[in-house]
């Protein structure tokens, strides 16, 4: 069993994600780097971790498949035997579009892997974690979006859509294993600069939005990841079912 407490991020390969991996290892967390495709920049965080004498190993899964998150927490107990943090913070965006020009597949995609892919890897942590079932306790962090509050008309309200339910969802299930030793936190990112933008036609959508944002500029994925790591840990031992804004103010 790793000695050191095990953290699952999932979608750590890259962006905000990978920023979290990178940052919890230099706070003392073994590292579960989860990816879907990019094995190359989830295997260049594991070595820029073990570089710095951290511990980590890259786990493939795609989020949107059940099946898949049964592996990935399969993995992590054969590799590591226990598991003290999850932060869901695998999510896509799609193409700008209208409500009524999507399809229902793509609607459907985006809250399978959004929604139901953090609420199943969440039960599949609290089945380790929770005093409940024999754990020891252990902390979540969900990846919102101010979109949850913004809508994202105009822009891609499914996406909004499905960052609402990640902040119900945070609240709700805080509350359900308060008493089990786990606490359940969400943060709300802003405009951050990473490659997400590019999925929604957008690449330059950080630089180009900041003269419009109330500190005249984007955040960084290492600041997301610097609120997230606060919430992982003893700092905020009573802290949960808390939404917290990274947006710079917007
Ligand atoms: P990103 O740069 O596009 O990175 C997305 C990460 O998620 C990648 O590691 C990707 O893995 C992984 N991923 C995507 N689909 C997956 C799936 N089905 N299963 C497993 N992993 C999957 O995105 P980001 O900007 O860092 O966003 C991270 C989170 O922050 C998302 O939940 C997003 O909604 C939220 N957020 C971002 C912003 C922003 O402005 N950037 C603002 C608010 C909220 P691969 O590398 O293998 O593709």
């Amino acid at each position: 069993m790793s000695r050191a407490p095990v953290l699952l991020v999932t979608g750590g390969s890259r962006g905000i994600g990978a920023a979290v991996c990178i940052a919890a290892a230099r706070h003392g967390w073994a590292v579960a780097v989860n990816y879907a495709s990019s094995k190359d920049a989830a295997d260049a965080v594991v070595a820029t971790i073990r570089e710095a004498g951290g511990e980590a190993i890259a786990i493939a899964g795609d989020v949107g498949k059940p099946e898949d998150i049964k592996s990935i927490f399969a993995d992590v107990d054969a590799h590591f035997g226990r598991i003290d943090g999850l932060v869901n913070n695998a999510g896509i965006v799609d193409a700008i579009q209208r409500l009524d020009e999507m399809t229902p597949e793509r609607i459907e995609r985006m809250f399978r892997i959004n929604v139901t892919g953090s609420m199943l890897a969440a039960a599949e942590a609290i089945r380790r974690m929770s005093t409940r079932h024999g754990g020891k306790g252990g902390a979540i962090v969900n990846v919102s979006s101010m979109a949850a509050t913004l809508g994202g008309g105009a822009q891609y309200v499914d996406y909004a859509a499905s960052k609402g339910a990640i902040d119900t969802f945070t609240v709700g299930l805080a509350r359900e294993v308060a008493g089990e030793g786990i606490r359940v936190n969400a943060v709300r990112p802003g405009i951050i600069d990473t490659d997400i933008h590019a999925a929604a036609g957008l690449p330059d959508r950080a630089r180009d939005i900041a003269p419009q944002l109330p500190m005249k500029r984007a955040g960084t994925a290492g600041e997301v990841a610097d609120s997230i790591l606060y919430l992982l840990s003893a700092q905020a031992s009573y802290i949960t079912g808390a939404v917290l804004d990274v947006s710079g103010g917007r």
